[in-house]
């Protein structure tokens, strides 16, 4: 039996932190809307990653929305990089706030979306068998939410406990006194070492391939200083709107051959003790672009992992030798070097000796059998895109979205693609929230995408469509920018590609998200609100 369709005039895609932000402006112009939320409850990335030492890496205050200044000003961070339960309190604080859980449906996966062009409707099927219609969707489905485990033998033989970092367990795992394995060193992978090292009986890493990483610097926010912070929101997000990266922190203009090597080595001992992703957004710019630069100050960073681990040997497995500091997205880590200090803790080096095969009760390599209670799949994401090849998306003419990005995605300013009428991405792919500060990015997206909105209810459009033209010209800007970068040779999701997906080649760029900095970005999607989106097809 079929449901009757329940029809809507905007249907909203996830209810993280873009979706939360996105019905909360669509419910103030009064526009009939809902979420579709897969999970049982909102948050996205916060209510998922649930696991030791999750935490924000920028800096909480620039973190939160700043849509609501009485929001700003209730909100206490209590840490300047805030851990996961206090991320997803906020973030349900918000949406009960703003009374935004009546609109949200949960445990509501979209499976299926399908243009009518009769109709001038998106037509969505639902896991739970529910289905909608709706005018507009706009999908805020989160660049990191489709975890990806690698593909060994025996992964379901295992006869301990194992999940991926995305699935940790809202119940406490008991870690204590156990064997617990981690494979992968990426963010997630450096901050679940470091917070367990010191809790479980034994830890093994399985390390393919080291991550620079930087102190994060993380201390506790008073509340003299949460008082300073509030009075300093609106130049806080002036600045954070002013730099590439989206981040109060701004890169050293003084330009890196102008200084003395000795000049440069004092400005980054500085920049190592301070707070956050200073030493990548407060150095020089030419650290990205110029070989040599990018040279001296890897150097520079693996001198710093020889002086904080004890063993030279494992000291240098732990430095990069396939990719510059700053060519990967930078994990920021507290006492991570030091956790091969310890006695309970070692390095397999699965590069060297790699894994075979999980078995009932650990992990064999070439070399040995690790005996293991626990193996943490720190693996990564099909990031970006993979939200979207999750649902058929099918636009004119039946042409399925997979097939149009099968070796990447093309976007019109990240938010539409040409011949999918309708469909506003937030946060999407070729756009700056994947390579910026997240949440500001998601701000300036989901307003944008509001704006374009009121303007075609204001003038009575039934159809938005980005012109193949308008959406060619971005890509092109989206590949000139990524060209210019020295990372456009490394691997990991900067430059599109995972091993564990299929169909990702190693070596061809996906181009999945634009490097050319919040700034140009803001510049280029208001100049098209300035030229009354003439690039798009509205009727
Ligand atoms: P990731 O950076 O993609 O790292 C995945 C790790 O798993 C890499 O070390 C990778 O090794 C390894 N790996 C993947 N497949 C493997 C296999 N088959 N066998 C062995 N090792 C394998 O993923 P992530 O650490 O989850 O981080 C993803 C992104 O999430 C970050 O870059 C960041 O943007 C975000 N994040 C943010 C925070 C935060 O603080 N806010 C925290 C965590 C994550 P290779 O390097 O050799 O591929």
């Amino acid at each position: 039996m079929t449901r009757e369709k329940e029809h809507r005039e905007v249907i909203v895609v996830g209810a993280g932190v873009s979706g939360i932000y996105q019905i909360k402006r669509l419910i103030d112009l009064g526009v009939d809307a809902i979420v579709l939320e897969g999970d049982e409850d909102l948050g996205g990335t916060w209510y998922r990653n649930r696991y030791p030492g999750a935490r924000f890496d920028s800096e909480s205050y620039t973190y939160g929305y700043s849509f609501s200044k009485e929001l700003l000003d209730e909100w206490h961070w209590t840490e300047r990089f805030s851990s996961q339960p206090e991320n997803l309190r906020y973030l349900n604080h918000v949406a009960d706030k703003f009374d935004l859980r009546p609109h949200m449906r949960f445990n509501a996966r979209v499976e299926a979306m399908t243009w009518d062009e009769d109709e001038r409707l998106w037509h969505l099927e639902l896991q739970n068998g529910d289905a909608y219609t709706a005018r507009f969707v706009i999908t805020s489905l989160g660049p990191l939410s489709i975890p990806t485990l690698p593909r060994y033998q025996g992964m379901d033989e295992f006869t301990g406990d194992a999940f991926h970092t995305y699935w940790w367990p809202k119940e406490p795992v008991p870690l204590e006194g156990r064997r617990v394995g981690v494979i992968g060193t990426g963010a997630t992978g450096i901050q679940v070492i470091a917070d367990i090292a010191d809790k479980v009986g034994e830890l093994t890493v399985f390390q393919r391939r080291p991550n620079w990483s930087t102190p994060l610097n993380n201390s506790p926010i008073s509340d003299e200083e949460m008082v300073e912070i509030r009075g300093r929101y609106d130049e806080i997000f002036a600045n954070c709107a002013s730099s590439p990266g989206g981040f109060e922190h701004v890169p050293d203009r003084r330009g890196f051959w102008n200084l003395s090597p000795e000049e440069r080595r004092a400005c980054w001992d500085e920049l190592y003790e301070q707070p956050g992703f200073a030493i990548l957004a407060g150095n020089f710019m030419e650290i990205f672009f110029d070989e040599a630069a990018n040279q001296e100050i890897s150097e520079y960073i693996a001198d710093r992992i020889r002086r904080r681990v004890d063993d030279p040997a494992i000291a240098e497995k732990l430095i990069p030798t396939d990719h510059g500091f700053g060519m990967q997205r930078l994990p920021l880590e507290t006492n991570y070097f030091e956790a091969y200090n310890r006695d309970n803790v070692r390095l397999v080096d699965i590069s060297d000796t790699p894994i075979e095969r999980i078995t009932a009760d650990g992990i064999q390599t070439t070399a040995a059998h690790y005996d293991l209670d626990v193996i943490v799949y720190a693996t990564g994401f099909d990031a970006i895109t993979g939200g979207y090849d999750r649902i058929e998306i099918r636009g004119v003419d039946g042409q399925a979205l997979g097939d149009k990005w099968r070796d990447g995605p093309s976007t019109y300013v990240g938010v539409m693609t040409h011949g999918f009428p309708n469909l506003f991405m937030v946060a999407g792919p070729q756009s700056v929230s994947g390579s910026t500060n997240f949440p500001r990015a998601i701000e300036t997206g989901v307003d944008w995408v509001t704006g374009l909105l009121q303007h075609g209810l204001d003038h009575g459009r039934t159809r938005i469509e980005a012109t193949a033209d308008a959406e060619q010209e971005w890509v092109k800007e989206v590949v000139r920018a990524h060209e210019r970068m020295l990372f456009r040779r490394s691997k990991g999701w900067f430059t599109g590609y995972n091993a564990n997906v299929a169909g990702h080649e190693e070596g061809k760029i996906r181009y999945q998200a634009y490097f050319g900095g919040a700034p140009r970005y803001s510049e280029v999607i208001d100049q098209a609100v300035a030229d009354g989106y003439r690039r798009l097809d509205m009727s």
